[in-house]
């Protein structure tokens, strides 16, 4: 079994949090490693450190390889630190499409408080938004609101 198979295969989970983008999509799977005894090493960077959808994902990747008759370690890798520029430019549509606005660079729940980043409404793209809860409908998301539709939608806040 060559890396790329096993790439394959890990394409197959949704992220816990947000079933429309896969772990690979949004650059959590850092690398798989194979060595001579086909054993298998796959490291994970969560983007979530203070969700606990961690474990799920590393239950699900040995699940979905136990379903292809793969045994494999998981390992979690916190450096380097998984940053939002590892999201697929696909991934980010998919979470626009969503209603999730994607990460934004700096845009840590702290600075959205302070109103220092502007976040763009994944509805209409206007950035004349507000923050109505710092906490969405996971610890993961913020609740935003957009003041030209005003349509609210989520805002992926953790990690950056
Ligand atoms: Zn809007």
């Amino acid at each position: 079994m060559d890396k790329n198979s096993i790439f394959k295969i890990l394409e197959n989970i949704p992220d816990p949090e947000i079933p429309v983008v896969n772990i690979v999509e949004l650059g959590m799977i850092k690398d798989v490693l194979v060595n001579d005894n086909n054993e298998i090493v796959v490291q994970i960077m969560p983007t979530y450190t203070a969700c606990p959808a961690t474990w799920q994902i590393q239950n699900d990747i040995q699940k979905k390889l136990s379903e292809n008759n793969l045994n494999a370690k998981v390992e979690i890798v916190y450096s380097p630190a998984w940053t939002t520029d590892r999201i697929t430019p696909e991934a980010s549509e998919k979470l626009k499409k969503y209603g999730i606005a994607p990460p934004q660079k700096n845009g840590t729940i702290h600075q959205l408080t302070e109103q220092s980043v502007v976040i763009p409404c994944p509805h209409c793209g206007s950035t004349n938004t507000k923050l109505v809860s710092p906490f969405g409908s996971t610890p993961c998301k913020a609740l935003m609101q957009c003041n030209d539709c005003l349509e609210p939608f989520d805002y992926f806040k953790c990690h950056l």
